[in-house]
């Protein structure tokens, strides 16, 4: 075991040396899990005990920074009902380098865990000027037509930046943000993923879609694109959600979308990060299940590390 830790210190302390020498920007998860977080409201099941007995076992609902070391700059993506925390945590993870709060926020979609951290911008909270809140055309009207939403535009709390579809969005001359539409249960807002390009490496984000099938795109050659894909991972298989109507809330699940990878090779996978872990997940808290799964060569997401 002491062997192992030495090697992995021996083949990390380079990699992380060189990564700070270059300055090259980075993205970092601050959550991992779905919109009702790690533990979850009203489950006394064992999936959150671990959770509920040791706080240190939570986890933040799944968002995303994105850093640039050499503009000393950030940006955050999705508004959470955690991003007290996921402020906070930012700042502890680059010992308080970069402004507290980011450049931007930019939001996929209209669901609870996405935005709903808005309101701490607002009066009753941080009393924010004009962070500026990068979301598309629907989720704009929304937030400017529907209280409390509509009151942090009022007061200048936010300044809201709409996107287009496929359309990038430069953050610098190094940072691009590009939305792109997801098939979702749209009841609010459309649903956005992200293509982030940060210095030579391109991200994928997409923290909710319905079904790989009804997606525009071919999710397998969309990964081998990108460098890292954060992806949807809700749900392990079908059997988890024996308490409700798994068609209410559609996801593909982890092991429908490592049947679409079957056949692509080690270097493909290991670009997939799975995130947005429903509380009943094995992946989030079962060590059986985790250390199993890790030989299957795709990666689950960890809170605060870089990506
Ligand atoms: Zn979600
Ligand atoms: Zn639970
Ligand atoms: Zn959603």
């Amino acid at each position: 075991m002491r062997i192992r830790l030495i090697l992995l210190f021996v083949v990390l302390l380079p990699i992380a040396v060189l990564a700070q020498k270059e300055n090259m920007p980075y993205v970092m998860l601050l959550g991992i899990t779905q919109d009702g977080g790690y533990p979850h409201i009203g489950c006394q099941r064992k999936c959150c005990q671990p959770a509920i007995n040791d706080k240190s076992k939570s986890r933040n609902v799944i968002a995303l920074a994105i850093v640039s070391p050499t503009e000393n700059k950030w940006w955050l993506v999705e508004a959470t009902p955690n991003i007290t925390e996921q402020l906070q945590l930012f700042s502890n993870k680059t010992l308080g380098k970069y402004p507290y709060l980011p450049e931007g926020i930019f939001i996929t979609h209209a669901h609870m865990g996405h935005y709903t951290g808005l309101t701490y911008l607002g009066r009753e909270a941080l009393g924010a000027k004009e962070i500026p809140v990068y979301v598309m055309s629907k989720m704009k009207s929304y937030l400017e037509t529907n209280g409390p939403w509509s009151q942090l535009v009022q007061l200048k709390n936010i300044a809201i930046h709409e996107l287009t579809a496929d359309k990038p969005e430069f953050l610098s001359s190094i940072i691009s943000i590009t939305p792109f539409l997801v098939p979702h249960r749209d009841e609010f807002s459309e649903t956005a993923g992200f293509t982030i390009q940060a210095g030579k490496k391109k991200y994928l984000f997409i923290p909710d879609i319905n079904k790989w099938t009804l997606f525009n795109r071919d999710i397998v050659e969309e990964v081998r694109k990108a460098d890292i894909v954060f992806l949807d991972a809700t749900f392990y298989s079908a059997e988890e959600l024996a308490y409700r109507n798994i068609t209410e809330v559609p996801h593909p699940f982890v092991r429908e979308t490592m049947d679409l990878f079957k056949n692509a090779g080690a270097s493909i996978k290991q670009k997939i990060v799975l995130i947005h872990f429903n509380h009943t997940n094995p992946l989030l808290s079962d060590p059986q299940k985790i250390k199993l799964f890790n030989k299957e060569g795709v990666r689950i997401g960890i809170q605060a590390a870089a990506y």
